[in-house]
């Protein structure tokens, strides 16, 4: 039986058969000529029939679709048979260049004067460049670049998956993921938390893997395997029944002793806020503030961000929201705030820092979110990302006393501000535990990399010292303080525990993750949790910290997480 090793980074047990990613389409070298077997018009002929091919492709998949991915499918429809696209190409070709050449040329002149126009324009630039690599793909006779388009259900192998491809993924269609790439803080890992589905990322070998073949892929162990025996379609099957139970949040995080743990969620907008007020959360620990505005050139104005910030306070009265200001930069790059040809962007000018070079952003956001929250029920806290010194956090602190908010916060998430929480908790009211930048700055691991991820678990020894550290700030002399945790750790059902022993008081995480936390933290009493949390900070490794928990933790197993 063959078999595949990764990092489980979504639980879930499934059966279903493989559908490789296509991959990406290559540059044609610059210069190519037409063959000299084809004439300029049949050239002609043979691309706009491409670009017809791709349009009613798009159009065909864009009536299935719905929400973003219907939108994205119809824009990206209409870019297929653009007239300026295609003539352009046209022209290149009667000057004798190949076809795919005169497209790529053709759609790079069109995407720039789009990007130079602004606004709405420029957020079309990416279409025409999508359109591009569909209209070569077809002209060479390849699958086309993206989520493979299906009817049938599948297990999607990809090498990695950047966040413009969630619009298009199908939950109803695509059964889990699997990565050779990526980490437990990448892209694709945080994509299949939100939407529930099993996944495994830096499973090596995965691409030979062909199409149609059936596989076993187990979330939680990470692994995939090659036709499954009669025990894992059992285990698969059980998983099913079991979902059923586990979508179901019932609003209250509580331990077995009756220790309460609330339970928030992570959202990017006021469309994720309904959804996670739907699934019961009880507030929202961590607003990414930086999703509302990603393709976004210019600095959106007071009145855009009031709109965006208050559609999410208004759908959780009398709960508490979390809103995190701006946290531009390394894998989240706000072109008006970050500068793109940074050496090391994850150690670079981002997150709180940006206002060290783009002064008066932080201000009119924090003035923003004040406006929002007049006149709506929520109890609306901020914090500040990236900090790492006393001194950011209290002039952090000033900025949000100016603007009239009054719960002024700070994201722990690099080492020096675990080490030194004591001094920086006595400057604001509140930590967040961003386990995932904590992790990859402790281990000096990048999050995307896949080749990183035994490094890249919050699992670590380490890290898990650096939550103790930051705890022990929080209640010490003076202070008393709470501190969350808002990275994916807190969506690990095995260490959501360890991080209630180690003392943290609130949970945040992907909606999704809200039922399965809950149903373990049930079964726990707070003394059994800090035991726990002992035995994984005294595991040699990150893996044998994860496998004696869970070894002492029977309910994931029965649960299949
Ligand atoms: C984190 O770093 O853990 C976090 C919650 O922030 P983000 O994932 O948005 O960087
Ligand atoms: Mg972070």
């Amino acid at each position: 039986m063959q078999s595949f090793t990764g990092v489980g980074v979504s639980p879930g047990r499934i059966v279903g058969s493989v559908r490789q990613m296509p991959k990406a389409v290559s540059e044609p070298p610059a210069g190519e000529q037409l063959a000299s077997s084809t004439t300029a018009e049949d050239a002609a002929v043979t691309l706009r029939a491409a670009a017809k091919a791709v349009q009613a492709e798009l159009k065909q998949r864009s009536v299935s679709a719905t929400g973003a991915g219907k939108s994205v499918l119809e824009a990206t429809a209409l870019m297929a048979a653009d007239p300026m696209l295609i003539k352009g190409a046209v022209k290149l070709i009667n000057t004798g260049t190949s076809a795919e050449r005169a497209i790529w040329e053709s759609a790079a002149s069109v995407a720039e004067m789009l990007h130079n126009l602004g606004g709405y324009m420029a957020e079309r630039a990416t279409d025409v460049l999508d359109v591009r690599a569909r209209i070569v793909a077809e002209l060479r006779g390849v699958p086309a670049p993206g989520i493979p388009a299906s009817d049938e259900p599948f297990i999607l192998v990809a090498d990695d998956l950047a966040p413009a491809d969630t619009a298009t993924l199908n939950p109803a269609v695509v059964l889990a993921l699997v990565t050779s790439g990526g980490g437990p803080q990448s892209h694709t890992a945080i994509i299949a938390r939100a939407l529930g589905l099993p996944a495994v990322v830096a499973a090596v070998g995965v691409e030979s893997i062909t199409d149609g073949t059936a596989v076993y892929v187990d979330g939680a162990a990470g692994s995939i395997t090659v036709d499954p025996d009669a025990d894992q379609l059992e285990a698969a099957t059980a998983w099913a029944a079991n979902a059923a139970t586990l979508a179901v949040f019932s609003g209250e995080g509580a331990m077995a002793d009756g220790h309460l743990v609330p339970l928030l969620a992570n959202v990017g907008g006021a469309a994720d806020a309904v959804k996670a007020a739907a699934a019961g959360a009880q507030g929202v620990g961590l607003l990414r503030t930086e999703f509302c505005f990603l393709d976004r050139d210019e600095e959106p104005t007071l009145d855009e961000q009031v709109t965006a910030y208050r559609g999410v306070f208004d759908a959780f009265p009398g709960k508490k929201v979390v809103v995190r200001t701006l946290d531009a930069g390394a894998d989240k790059p706000l072109p008006f705030l970050t500068d793109a040809s940074e050496p090391n962007p994850a150690l670079g000018v981002r997150g709180y820092r940006t206002d060290f070079t783009s002064p008066g952003v932080l201000k009119r956001q924090l003035a923003a979110v004040a406006t929002a929250a007049e006149g709506t029920e929520a109890d609306v806290w901020v914090m500040a990302p990236m900090i790492s010194t006393a001194e950011e956090a209290a002039d952090f602190a000033r900025m949000c006393g100016e603007a009239g908010l009054k719960n002024p916060g700070v994201m722990v998430e690099v080492p020096s501000a675990a080490l030194t929480a004591e001094t920086i908790l006595g400057e604001v009211n509140f930590a967040s535990l961003g386990t995932n930048d904590l992790t990859q700055y402790a281990m000096a691991a990048d999050r995307q990399l896949g080749p990183l991820a035994a490094l890249n678990t919050p699992w670590q020894p380490a890290v898990l010292r650096l939550i103790q550290l930051t705890v022990a700030g929080s209640v010490a002399e003076g202070n008393n303080k709470p501190v969350g945790v808002c990275g994916e750790a807190a969506a690990d059902p095995a260490l959501a525990v360890v991080l209630v022993g180690l003392g943290v008081n609130t949970l945040s995480m992907t909606a999704r993750a809200l039922a399965a936390v809950a149903a373990v933290l049930a079964k726990v009493t707070v003394v059994e949790a800090q035991r726990l949390a002992g035995i994984a900070l005294a595991a040699p490794s990150a893996l044998e910290a994860r496998a004696r928990v869970r070894a002492e933790l029977p309910i994931l197993d029965e649960l299949g997480l």
